[in-house]
């Protein structure tokens, strides 16, 4: 996930010049919505099955809220 904020200041450091992805990087506001995207897309690896993953959630008895793999439905 730090490896997506350095990219997306790269580009902003590009802005105005010509490059692969060129339309975007004509409008900043455009920027700051892919960085947001890249954040919320980093996936977690689970620890008990070894795959990028989703969190799933799971609430206990005592009403506390477990974070789990959906993959496989270990706990994270
Ligand atoms: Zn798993």
């Amino acid at each position: 996930m730090v490896e997506g904020a350095a990219m997306a200041k790269k580009h902003q450091r590009t802005q105005g010049k010509r490059s692969s992805s060129g339309s975007a990087l004509q409008q900043g506001g455009i920027i700051d919505t892919e960085t947001f995207i890249d954040i919320s897309n980093v996936q977690i690896v689970c620890r008990a099955c070894g795959k990028p993953t989703r969190v799933g959630h799971r609430i206990e008895g005592d009403g506390s809220r477990v974070r789990l793999c959906r993959k496989c439905g270990e706990d994270l």
